[in-house]
């Protein structure tokens, strides 16, 4: 398992861009990213960032041309191998706009390989709107030093759900109680569950507690808020099970 990226960060600025990178390839930056480095950060030619495309590692380059909504890039000497995230899935009741939108970002700070919105009896979130989460994922993965982002996964019923995760461990935040969450957790492919705001209904916690592969863990006495809990069992994960050991 690696380490965790060095720490201060690099001072370059860091983007993700969807073209494959490779040793000297050309990349042109979209409108929105050569505005904000010509632009917001004041970059031209000569001045270097760090790249990486979600599968490659993470990339050193240099801009080469730069007009007004347009921007060259010459890619460079690979700064770091792609890192391997822990096979962990974070499949959680949406919530609120707001509230979903900060489970995404810290989730994907945190190490997540996949979030996987799932549609419960109390969820009253009716749309989920991947391209809006995608977009936060980025900005979180640039942010934190990912060199792979999450997969965002289209929402699915619960029962879906649990007829997809046979092959992992399914910890479930059960606020009815469980395991305690400082020992429930143990390497090896795993998805952690969370309800949405209003709780699992009782015939729900039932059906999960069925499934031979569920575990359910306690997050303590107190009840936590639905993208609170999603995000203290990620961290309990990656501190027992996961790259923070
Ligand atoms: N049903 C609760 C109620 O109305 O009082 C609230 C549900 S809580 C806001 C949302 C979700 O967070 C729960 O379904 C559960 O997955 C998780 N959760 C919150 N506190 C928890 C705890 N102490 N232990 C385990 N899971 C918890």
């Amino acid at each position: 398992m690696p380490a965790t990226p060095a720490w201060p960060p690099k001072s370059l600025p860091r983007l993700f861009v969807r073209t494959p990178l490779s040793d000297g390839a050309s990349i042109e930056l979209d409108a929105g990213q050569a505005n904000y480095l010509g632009n917001v950060l004041r970059m031209g030619p000569g001045d270097e960032l760090l790249i990486f495309d979600g599968s490659s590692g993470e990339w050193l380059a240099r801009i080469t041309e730069s007009a007004k909504k347009r921007m060259v890039l010459t890619v460079g000497r690979q700064t770091r191998e792609p890192e391997n995230i822990p096979d962990v899935w974070l499949a959680f009741a949406p919530v609120k706009r707001t509230q979903t939108d900060w489970l995404v970002e810290k989730a994907t700070e945190l190490g997540v390989s996949r979030l996987q919105p799932v549609m419960t009896q109390r969820t009253n979130t009716e749309r989920v709107k991947l391209d809006r989460l995608h977009a936060i994922a980025i900005e979180a993965a640039e942010q934190c030093g990912r060199t792979r982002l999450p997969d965002i996964a289209e929402p699915i019923s619960l029962k879906l759900l649990l007829s997809e995760v046979s092959g992992r461990t399914l910890y479930f935040a059960d606020e009815g109680g469980g395991e305690a969450a400082a020992g429930a957790f143990r390497p090896g492919p795993a998805v952690i569950l969370t309800g949405p705001e209003g709780g699992f209904t009782d015939e729900e916690r039932a059906l999960v507690r069925a499934a031979g592969n569920s575990v359910a863990v306690s997050l303590g006495p107190r009840i936590l808020r639905a993208e609170t809990a999603a995000l203290a069992a990620l961290a309990a994960y990656m501190a027992l099970a996961g790259d923070w050991r």
